[in-house]
């Protein structure tokens, strides 16, 4: 490099760098344009909210070629006064706001007074207007923001009719994309159909040009569910369900919901959510997540919700003010509200949902090793009902040797072959709404003081952390990674789903569906295969082991009905377990830890004082239940070694393929391939179903902050440092 070449500081790289220009105000114009109409469905939008905000009674809306050649909406509102039309489509006029204060308690659905102004720098754009009392109204068309001639005197009926032709002419990549892509069409009757279910008192019209049959028709009409069925059909409106919240606790209402809601025998592939906050049709893609999860999570069938909600909040808890085409709110209190409308949803789905059976299970209650369930095969599980239970990949399955995650867990004990008793229970998911008495059962002090302790317990950290956090993958046997905002935590899979089956467990306390065993397991059978396996009593020590088995079978059929009762835990009079509960739907434990759930069941549980009983059955379902590492090791990494065939089998193979080969043919195959279905369907579960779960209903106590439960493990900014010295 030349020392003496008089480049300025700075220069040397990267050229001059480019002078900075203000933008012609037409350009700013028309970007700003596309911003608020970015499609022909969003110009009518605009258009009829227009009319609905002028008090029409009437809004006609004629398309030709999806908007894009013509959009014309007729209304029989307060039309628009002769003084205004110079102004009218200028960017920033309004009669709807003056000052910024207006925002918090506006009503109307426009308020920035660029709507029309931006059809003027993307389209042409016509107007024809009469106010009350005039012989007479006006047309005038308006190119860029002002008009192109004075307003022409004209017959007119009341109202205003606003056209917009050739859209999009000046933006030619955009109209490509808009011709490529499917006709806006179908959108723009979306629209007009929402609009219809909510604003009942209007007629609304929606047809293409030059047919005289319209495609959206509605009649005002004073009921919300007859509007329902003029524009989805009768069919839908036989599959819906009123539902209302409001917030009890408030001393004066500040949150109301109300709407109607698909029931169990709903059946669509596509969710429809027609979602009004404020009389504004917005989306909430929370809420609708939140709203689907409920529906997936109570009715096994495939099948999505049909939505219709309105709710009002006081105009300064709703921030109108955060998307260019008021698409998306922003509400106070967001978290607290969507729990509010889960829960209530939930609890209408539970009442309306009747007995379905769903998802056949094979269960090996004898052989430890033979964790073969067909949920774990991965596979697609056809339903007696004819309905598909829930999708698992089947080709998820590590197949990376340097996955890190292979060690050794503590649970490969590998004495399946000391168990002699071999009954296969086939269990069929027989979901029976085992509610009997709910109220009785639910108003119980004891579970209430239990349900506080959650809530005083919790740590609100912790819970912005679940709600908010974005899942990221199982980091080993135990942890999986999650980010929020810039930190990264670990977090325990084994105790947050513990805790969460705990609480669930409380929170559905006498108002479970049901898992039904078809064959019976015996209580007895089952203690003593756990019992096999405490090294704390000997194995000659049989005797022991089968009076601990008797007396605690016992003690868990003298308390059968009330087991059965709060926690559809069922066990018969010949003291076999037929019965357990769905703790969270879609999710079947583990049954290879039926035995040690027996066990505990009889052991830990406290029968005589009724707190300590709720809390310690509840618990010792959240063991069972929980997200443990599954029975066969893990068998990325090292891991595999542990299904190399054992030594005996291996006796006639040639003697120089001994110890050090991990040929194919040495390893067990066919338990290899359960185990990695094992342990890919866990991280299955893990992400689509505990994570999800944790984020709707996981209150996380104090206590996990402290434990090791979550461990924060970097934090972005710290990184992004250390990258900076290098
Ligand atoms: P905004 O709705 O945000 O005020 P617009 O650009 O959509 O902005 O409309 C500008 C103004 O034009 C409105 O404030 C309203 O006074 C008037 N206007 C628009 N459409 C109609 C209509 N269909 N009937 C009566 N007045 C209208
Ligand atoms: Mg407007």
């Amino acid at each position: 490099m030349d020392v003496d070449d008089p480049t300025p500081r700075g220069g040397g790289g990267g050229g001059e760098p480019p002078r900075i220009r203000r933008l012609e105000e037409s350009v700013v114009n028309r970007i700003a344009a596309g911003e608020v109409i970015q499609r022909p469905s969003s110009a009518v939008k605009e258009l009829v909210e227009n009319s609905i905000d002028a008090g029409a009674s009437t809004v006609s809306v004629t398309v030709k070629d999806g908007g894009l050649k013509l959009i014309q909406v007729s209304d029989d509102g307060h039309g628009i006064r002769f003084e205004d039309l110079p102004i009218l489509c200028e960017r920033h006029t309004t009669s709807k706001l003056s000052a910024y204060e207006d925002l918090q308690t506006i009503t109307s659905m426009g308020f920035r007074g660029e709507a029309l102004a931006s059809m003027t720098y993307v389209g042409h754009v016509t107007v024809t207007t009469i106010t009350e009392g005039q012989l007479h109204g006006y047309r005038v068309s308006y190119r860029d923001g002002v008009m192109e001639n004075d307003p022409k005197p004209c017959a007119a009926v009341k109202g205003t009719q606003v056209m917009v032709e050739n859209l999009f002419y000046n933006m030619v990549a955009r109209r490509k994309t808009l011709q490529n892509s499917n006709d806006d069409y179908p959108k723009i009757v979306d629209f007009i159909s929402r609009f219809a279910v909510h604003h009942i008192n209007v007629n609304f019209s929606c047809r293409k040009h030059g047919s005289n049959r319209a495609d959206v028709h509605s009649a005002s009409t004073s009921s919300r569910i007859d509007a329902i069925r003029n524009v989805y059909g009768a069919s839908v409106v036989r599959d819906l369900m009123e539902i209302e919240v409001s917030d009890e606790n408030a001393v004066d209402e500040i949150f109301r919901m109300d709407g109607f809601i698909s029931n169990a025998n709903y059946v669509a592939k596509k969710t429809t959510m027609i979602l009004f906050i404020n009389d504004r049709l917005v989306d909430c893609t929370s809420l609708k997540r939140a709203i689907e999860f409920v529906y997936s999570a109570i009715l096994p069938q495939a099948s999505k919700p049909f939505v219709y909600m309105s709710i009002n909040l006081p105009p300064e808890h709703v921030d109108v003010n955060i998307h260019p085409t008021k698409k998306e709110v922003s509400l106070l209190n967001q978290e607290r509200i969507i729990e509010m409308i889960k829960d209530a949803i939930e609890e209408k789905l539970m009442n309306c949902n009747t007995t379905r059976i769903f998802q056949t299970q094979a269960v090996n209650t004898s052989a430890l090793t033979q964790a073969s369930t067909q949920k774990e095969k991965g596979t697609e599980v056809s339903t007696p009902t004819g309905a598909k239970s829930q999708k698992i990949p089947s080709q998820m399955v590590r197949t990376d040797p340097r996955d890190p995650s292979g060690r050794l867990h503590t649970y490969w004990h590998g004495q399946s072959s000391n168990l002699e008793k071999k009954s296969d229970l086939v269990s069929v998911r027989n979901v029976v709404r085992s509610r009997r008495n709910p109220k009785d059962a639910g108003d119980l002090s004891s579970r209430h003081e239990l349900l506080t302790e959650i809530d005083t317990n919790l740590h609100l950290g912790l819970l912005d952390i679940v709600k908010n956090c974005t899942y990221v993958g199982v980091a080993d046997e135990v942890f999986a990674l999650i980010q929020h905002n810039t930190r990264l935590y670990l977090v325990n899979v084994v105790n947050v789903s513990k805790e969460l089956m705990y609480q669930q467990a409380l929170c559905r306390f006498g108002n479970f569906n049901a898992i039904q065993l078809s064959e019976p397991a015996p209580l007895r059978e089952l203690m003593m295969m756990a019992l096999k396996d405490d090294e704390s009593i000997s194995d000659e020590n049989d005797k022991e082991k089968l009076e601990i088995a008797e007396v605690n079978t016992e003690i868990l059929k003298e308390n059968a009905e009330m087991i059965n009762e709060y926690f559809s835990i069922h066990i018969d009079q010949s003291g076999n377990l037929t019965r357990l509960p769905v703790v969270l739907d879609q999710y079947t434990p583990d049954m290879d830890r039926l035995p040690e759930f027996a066990l505990t069941l009889g052991n830990d549980v406290t029968w005589d004082v009724e707190r300590d009983c709720f809390r310690t059955a509840a618990a010792a379902i959240g063991n069972f239940y929980a997200l443990h590492p599954p029975i066969l090791p893990n068998p990325s990494g090292n891991g595999i070694q542990l299904y190399k065939k054992n030594k005996d089998c291996m006796a006639s193979g040639e003697r120089d393929n001994d110890s050090t080969n991990t040929d194919e043919d040495e390893i067990d195959q066919e338990l290899l391939a359960e185990a990695e279905a094992a342990w890919a369907q866990r991280e299955w579960t893990i992400q689509h179903v505990l994570f999800p779960s944790m984020r709707l209903f996981l209150k996380p106590p104090k206590s996990m902050a402290t434990d090791g439960t979550f461990v924060q493990v970097a934090s972005l900014e710290k990184l992004y440092k250390i990258f900076e010295r290098c």
